[in-house]
């Protein structure tokens, strides 16, 4: 079975991950997706919430082969312990490829017989970034169709204390 594991911190998950989640699913016959326990930047929702909002958001959609869990340590390792071939991240633009690729090198270098699918962002949601969304949000922006609607009252919730 060709089984995918897409990592991230998802905090929160946008319609941009959700993109490539779903596109990696129509590529491989399952895809597991990471949501990081103990990620190296400050994040806003504890690792449960952001688990349980990935689910809910995958839940909402016809896929029957995305798998939602947490994990700790290294990425490969963790791809390895599931029997993930394949580690599949999303691209945009030019300045996610130099951290991918810096990633990319050094995953390799520590577990050579995993493969990196990086997937280009789709043209509407290059410029979703969930820093960016929870800045408008902060700030009382609309945020339209860059967020699943569970997200986007989760997120309200979050930052304004209002439904
Ligand atoms: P990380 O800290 O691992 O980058 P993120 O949750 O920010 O965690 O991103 C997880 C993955 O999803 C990364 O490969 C990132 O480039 C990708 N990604 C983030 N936003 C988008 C988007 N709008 N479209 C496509 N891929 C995206």
């Amino acid at each position: 079975m060709t089984v995918a594991f897409y990592p991230g911190a998802f905090d929160p998950i946008t319609n941009g991950h959700l993109d490539i989640a779903t596109r990696a699913a129509r590529l491989f016959e399952k895809v597991c997706v990471g949501v990081y326990d103990t990620p190296a930047k400050d994040l806003l929702f504890s690792t449960e919430e952001r688990l349980e909002l990935v689910r809910q958001v995958v839940a909402g959609t016809s896929n029957k082969n995305i798998d939602v869990v947490t994990y700790t340590g290294l990425t490969v390792d963790f791809a390895k312990k599931i029997g993930a071939q394949t580690i599949v991240r999303g691209l945009r633009v030019a300045t996610d490829f130099e951290r991918e690729f810096d990633m990319a090198m050094m995953n390799k270098k520590i577990a050579p017989d995993c493969e990196l699918v990086c997937l280009m962002a789709s043209q509407q949601y290059q410029f979703v970034s969930s820093s960016r969304l929870k800045e408008v949000v902060a700030l009382g922006g609309p945020i339209n169709d860059l967020l699943p609607e569970v997200v986007e009252i989760a997120l309200r919730k979050k930052l304004t204390g209002k439904d």
